[in-house]
């Protein structure tokens, strides 16, 4: 036998091996399909979890999750804000392509369009239940909810928990169950372990299909809050008491999938949409709103014990573009053929220790402003024409993740290269995308 029919025979084992431990492509034997529950938390930065090194911050329910499963130390939101981080997220597709490039709130009468497709609807097609509970922000007139837009299931605020007028003193955001308004102003002490009610009970109500449960907390967004059993817990003040209600309402969800006998079926992620405006990017440079890696580079933890193996801790670049192909394609659906998706299926990173993926080019906008590019290890953060970025700026990634020694002029050739990449992405793209600029993301 030669060493290539040996190696063949090798791989087909293991590719064997792995179908079979697989829930999904071994679905003739498992007839349960993998159940997703999503949780994205408003504005949590990079540093404000302990499993990301956040000293006065304990998340111990989120830090299991990660310590048995998979922990993404390069993962990526593709808008530095709410709407178009969200838009992106549910759609696959940057922002732009959908309109949703800036910040809605109660005055504005745009929102999703209906050409768009969300995770909510793919899932839905495929038969399953599906619920967001929280943070909509894709627009909150009634053609625009979420109600018509792939999900059976919404209690929540539509948009940020400070927008509104103050009415005794607080922001005058409506909480909504399906498309009625049921509390305005929120109250907002108690809306994380409310939401984490509402996650519980749809489970269980759902146990006996395949169920998507999209968890978009309005919080540590401004104002935060945090109930009175949770006040004064956290050495990290007031946020870090909100972000530890969070996690407490992790391992409340982890409790009750396991009680149901669907913890080895369910893959919970846990994310953010954007940088940190009042938490800790960590080391990082920048914030909330700002294309630097602090404004972009988000917590990600995945888990699923029938699929992910314990321990992993992923290197490779990954964006929040990815979770829709990713769930697409695990829940045994195909992609839309008539648009362009531009994340991809990253299941290899969540389930095979040391995997890596081809680089590809990631784009960084601030509104309809394309900001910066990476490839691999190289970002180029492309000029604002302000006095904050007069001109390109290159950072090698790798050798320096603050964003710290601008290497633009060692390697012109790289600048170069990405500059090109840059222009002919944006000349692919609707009118009004352009290179550059400090547009307000309002
Ligand atoms: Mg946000």
């Amino acid at each position: 036998m030669s060493a290539l029919i040996t190696r063949r025979a090798f791989l087909r084992s293991v590719v064997a091996a792995a179908v079979a431990g697989h829930p999904v492509l071994a679905a003739d034997r498992h007839p349960r399909r993998l159940n997703f529950v999503l949780i994205n938390c408003d504005d949590l930065g990079y540093g404000d979890l302990s499993c990301y090194g956040s000293p006065t911050i304990h998340t111990p329910n989120v830090d299991s999750l990660a310590a048995k499963g998979v922990r993404f130390t390069d993962f990526d939101t593709c808008a530095p804000v709410c709407t178009p981080s969200r838009a992106g997220l549910l759609t696959g597709r940057y922002a732009i392509r959908s309109g949703l490039t800036r910040i809605l709130g109660p005055v504005n009468t745009t929102g999703i369009p209906e050409s768009e497709q969300t995770i909510g609807e793919a899932l839905k097609s495929l038969g399953y239940a599906t619920a967001l509970i929280g943070k909509w922000h894709l627009g909150h007139l009634p053609q625009f909810l979420p109600t018509r837009h792939g999900f059976d299931y919404y209690y929540g605020i539509p948009y940020s928990n400070n927008m509104g007028d103050r009415v005794d003193g607080r922001p005058n955001c409506p909480l909504m169950r399906g498309e009625q308004i049921i509390e305005q102003p929120a109250i907002q002490e108690t809306l994380t372990e409310r939401y984490t009610a509402e996650t519980i009970g749809f489970i269980k109500q759902n146990k006996d299909k395949p169920f998507f449960v999209y968890l978009a907390h309005n919080m540590p967004h401004n104002p935060v809050s945090a109930s009175e059993r949770f006040r004064g817990r956290s050495k990290g003040g007031l946020y870090g008491d909100a972000v530890e209600c969070i996690d407490w309402g992790v391992g409340q969800i982890v409790n009750t999938l396991r009680e149901l006998g669907l913890e080895r079926n369910t893959l919970i992620m846990f994310t953010s949409d954007n940088g940190p405006n009042l938490g800790s990017a960590g080391i990082l440079r920048g914030k909330k709103g700002q294309v630097f890696e602090g404004g972009v580079r988000v917590p990600f933890v995945a888990y699923c014990p029938g699929l992910i193996p314990a321990g992993i801790v992923c290197h490779q670049p990954a964006t929040n573009l990815d979770i829709f192909p990713t769930l697409i394609r695990l829940a045994g659906g195909k992609l839309p053929s008539d648009r362009p998706i531009d994340g991809r299926d990253i299941t290899k990173l969540l389930t095979v220790p040391g995997a890596s993926l081809p680089s590809k080019p990631f784009f960084y906008f601030v509104t309809n402003a394309l900001q910066a590019v990476r490839v691999g290890k190289w970002k180029l953060h492309l000029g604002r024409e302000d006095r904050l970025l007069p001109k390109p700026e290159l950072y090698n990634l790798q050798l320096d993740i603050r964003e710290s020694v601008d290497r633009s002029d060692e390697y012109p050739h790289i600048v170069t290269e990405l500059k090109q990449i840059a222009q002919r992405f944006v000349s692919d793209l609707p009118g009004g995308a352009h290179i550059g600029g400090s547009d307000a993301p309002f």
